[in-house]
């Protein structure tokens, strides 16, 4: 491992009666940093718990013990040093040495790597592809584009000065950086905008380029289960949502941030999320998705007959949940949620979301399958604000979520609904989803508590079908199916999320679609 000779050291910790500056050499031993002064004493700093920030050729490290060699006196207590190298490069590579040590030990010349909270639930294929995403500008660009969810964060943080100004400020999956520049211009004191992708590296490049805010800003590159802070952040801002609020599992590291780095009566933005859901009714979108599997009804596709996989291939297409935007007529019941408090919730209550389903159809007709869409709460000290994705709200990048189901329901006015979303968290970053919907007993003998149908589904939120051209949030394989059409939300009733007026819904016909 490297060894960097003639460092300029300045411990800028030590008491006024300490030694303050010296030059030595540093080099790395598993786990720790050595540096030999020339008076030949050696200083050695456990790297375990160690943070390292770098500003140009400086590199600052805080450290929380030392040893002495040849010294019986072992002390521990915290120091910070300051080391100035020649070059800009030389104090990168220093830096990474750190990391490498922090994270790994060295045993017999290889870095081996402690596993953390992350790379224990999550594959590294899924991880690598994941954070290949975010590296791109062009995924950073698309979330910035979509202006309901910029400008809502942006509103939500100026609106809210009084909880950034002077304020530590941790900035939870930074991507480009936008949000720590917001809250920077908020007045925050400090921000560390922790980014785990390549995207870290042109988040620095461009906090750089805005002097009037770059001092007040550190990039720290790594996954938040695995980077250190000096100091506790008083408020996170984070956008950990993916599609259904809960895909990509970035709530969980948003979880574990807080318990890591947040004050205990520190703020969260967003604190809570709620997922909405309500039956819907699309004639026209169960055709399409059963008439995909059409094409192995085929008995002569050039002498072989495709039959025998008609039945997987049906099963198949229902098991991809249909991301678009929805008119919300399409609904047949007023919608429910369920509320995740991100300030209080434990990591694992993400891995398993058990959500009871009860409606109430307000139109006789048949039953699709249900629609999902979220929203999140900024909680702030002057001012509340929602940015919502609900259906008739002005469209966002996530559009919304239906799970369509390969059986459809008949219900009657008045007939109630009720079932189960399950959503079990799997290691591709995602969910599989499992959905039951059943109609009660109506009428005559309902008393009785009947079921008259059930219709179930298991969808993977991992492989929804995009039904739009637009740009589209983070998804496995983003070229796997060909864009069919665009259905744009009417933009009927701004304020849908809680209560969707059921003059707004739909009254007779089944058919009745956005198109
Ligand atoms: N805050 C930016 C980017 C949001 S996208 C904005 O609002 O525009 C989420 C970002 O979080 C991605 O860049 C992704 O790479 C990063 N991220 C996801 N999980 C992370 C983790 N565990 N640690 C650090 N960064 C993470």
């Amino acid at each position: 491992m490297a060894e960097f000779a003639g460092v300029s050291v300045s411990d800028i910790s030590a008491s006024a009666s300490g030694q303050q500056h010296f030059v030595a050499a540093a080099c790395f031993d598993p786990g720790q940093l050595r540096l030999r002064l020339p008076d030949s004493v050696e200083i050695r700093f456990d790297l375990k718990t160690a943070q390292v920030l770098r500003l140009s050729a400086v590199a600052l490290l805080f450290v929380t013990g030392e040893s002495k060699s040849g010294n019986e006196d072992k002390n521990s207590f915290s120091r910070a040093l300051k080391f100035e190298f020649g070059t800009e490069n030389e104090s990168r590579d220093f830096c990474s040495a750190v990391e490498k040590c922090r994270h790994g030990s060295l045993e017999n010349g290889t870095v081996i790597v402690h596993k953390s909270k992350f790379d224990d639930k999550i594959e590294p294929t899924s991880a690598k592809m994941y954070f290949h995403y975010y590296g791109q500008l062009l995924h950073q660009q698309n979330m910035l584009q979509d202006y309901v969810r910029t400008g809502t964060y942006y509103a939500a943080v100026v609106e809210n000065r009084i909880d950034f100004n002077g304020r530590v400020v941790v900035d939870v999956g930074a991507g480009s950086g936008i949000l720590s520049l917001f809250a920077a211009q908020a007045g925050a004191k400090h921000v560390y905008a922790v980014e785990a992708s390549e995207m870290a590296e042109y988040a620095r490049k461009l906090i750089d380029g805005n002097p009037s805010l770059r001092e007040r800003i550190t990039v720290v590159k790594g996954k938040v289960e695995e980077i250190d802070l000096p100091e506790k952040a008083d408020i996170l801002i984070s956008e950990p949502m993916g599609t259904l609020l809960v895909n990509e599992r970035m709530l969980e590291s948003y979880v574990i941030a807080r318990d890591r780095f947040l004050a205990s009566n520190g703020k969260m933005f967003p604190s809570i999320g709620r997922i909405h859901m309500a039956p819907f009714s699309d004639e026209y979108l169960y055709v399409e998705i059963a008439n995909k599997a059409l094409f192995w009804q085929q008995q002569n596709y050039y002498g072989v007959n495709l039959t025998s996989l008609y039945g997987s291939a049906f099963q198949g297409y229902f098991s991809q949940p249909v991301v678009d935007a929805f008119d919300p007529r399409l609904l047949v019941s007023p919608p429910t949620f369920h509320t995740l408090n991100f300030t209080n919730m434990k990591e694992e209550e993400l891995y398993e979301i058990d959500i009871p389903l009860n409606y109430t159809a307000t139109v006789g007709t048949r039953v699709h399958g249900l629609a999902c869409w979220f929203d999140v709460l900024f909680d702030g000290s002057s001012v509340q604000r929602w940015l919502s994705t609900a259906p008739g709200s002005p469209t966002t990048h996530w559009y919304q979520l239906r799970c369509v189901l390969s059986q459809p329901l008949y219900v009657m006015a008045g007939q109630e609904i009720t079932g189960r979303l399950l959503l079990v968290a799997h290691s591709a970053q995602s969910y599989t989803i499992y959905l039951t919907m059943s109609v009660k007993m109506w009428g005559p003998g309902a008393e009785q508590g009947g079921i008259l149908q059930t219709s179930t589904g298991k969808l993977d939120l991992k492989e929804p079908y995009y039904r739009l051209s637009q740009p589209q949030p983070y998804a496995w394989a983003q070229d796997q199916q060909q864009p069919q059409q665009q259905i744009s939300s009417l933009d009927l009733s701004p304020q849908i999320q809680d209560a969707v007026d059921p003059a707004l819904m739909q009254q007779s016909s089944p058919n009745s679609t956005a198109l």
